[in-house]
């Protein structure tokens, strides 16, 4: 299909471009693996997309790159995930000519504030460290609004609307993608609403080291509990891994979860050791190389299975 359109795009000439039906390629940058694979899934061949922070970057301590830069000043729009996670690019989104064609994909989702902003005056010791990975935390709004796959199917519209805004000729094209795409989405989250219903309050509990999951949380009545000032960037120390095991005892918890953005064996090793915790990974801030969390989609269908696999045994 590719090569036939490029060869008949080359009879035509390059006249033909400007001719009105010929399909203009919109170059797009995406703030993160997670945006980059949904404008993907809605632009398909028609979109040519590059993500800002790549695969396995940890986005709460990024800093651009002379490359990332060359890629925001190439595109014709820059999604951005909103709600305090883009700070990384903060100065560059301030000039004038660059806000014109950035366009945040949070718009419409219902943002959570952040519980864990309360630390002020504790762990004075961590807290510097704490502060210099968390940054974008401090804002008091959580950005990791994806973690709901309703949320993603609003990033979807949204990016599906300014699309069709930038290329007309192809709105049909985007919103037939963006259709089913949310389709999909909304039919995970009606799958898992059910399952996670059939689930015991009592059991609907689970430890992460990294607050990541408020939106997943609120939208299956789950409860978080997240020992403060544990970050997803070091090893947990010693008075880590206690407090974590006093929260497992005191809860009954049977859910302990370990990201892909972490070294946590020390975590891996508690969970063996108090028998009812599985060590199911989840992803959190990027895309990764494996299958299960190669697309969006499928991330987030993994994260549900596992964290209900957990509370269901
Ligand atoms: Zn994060």
């Amino acid at each position: 299909m590719n090569r036939i359109k490029l060869s008949l795009l080359s009879a035509l000439g390059i006249t033909a471009l400007f001719a009105g039906n010929a399909l203009a390629e919109i170059n797009v940058a995406a703030s993160f693996s997670i945006t980059e694979d949904i404008v993907h899934e809605i632009g398909g061949d028609r979109v040519k997309v590059t993500a800002v922070i790549p695969r396995g970057s940890n986005p709460h301590s990024y800093s651009l790159r002379p490359q990332d830069l060359m890629t925001l000043e190439k595109a014709d729009i820059v999604f951005l995930t909103g709600l305090g996670f883009d700070d990384y690019l903060k100065r560059w989104a301030s000039a004038p000519e660059h806000q014109k064609k950035i366009v945040d994909i949070s718009r419409g989702i219902k943002p959570i504030q952040n519980e864990n902003d309360d630390h002020e005056g504790e762990d004075h010791e961590n807290e510097h460290e704490y502060h210099a990975e968390h940054e974008h935390h401090h804002q008091g709004t959580d950005p990791h609004a994806w973690q709901n796959p309703l949320n993603g199917a609003v990033y979807a519209e949204n990016i599906r609307r300014e699309l069709c805004n930038r290329e007309p000729d192809s709105c049909e094209f985007f919103t037939g993608n963006a259709d089913n795409y949310i389709k999909s989405l909304k039919n995970l989250d009606s799958r898992y609403q059910e399952l996670f219903a059939r689930v015991p309050d009592k059991n609907r509990i689970m430890i992460t080291t990294h607050d990541a999951f408020n939106y997943l949380a609120d939208r299956y009545r789950i409860k978080i509990l997240a020992p403060r000032g544990i970050t997803d960037s070091h090893e947990p120390s010693a008075g880590d891994i206690a407090a974590i095991e006093k929260l497992m005892k005191e809860n009954k918890v049977h859910a302990v979860f370990i990201e892909n953005l972490a070294a946590n064996a020390a975590v891996e090793d508690l969970s063996r050791k108090n028998g009812r915790v599985i060590n199911g990974m989840l992803f959190t801030d990027s895309l990764a190389e494996e299958p299960e969390g190669n697309t969006y989609l499928r991330m987030i269908e993994h994260n549900l299975r596992v964290i209900h696999d957990a509370m269901s045994q």
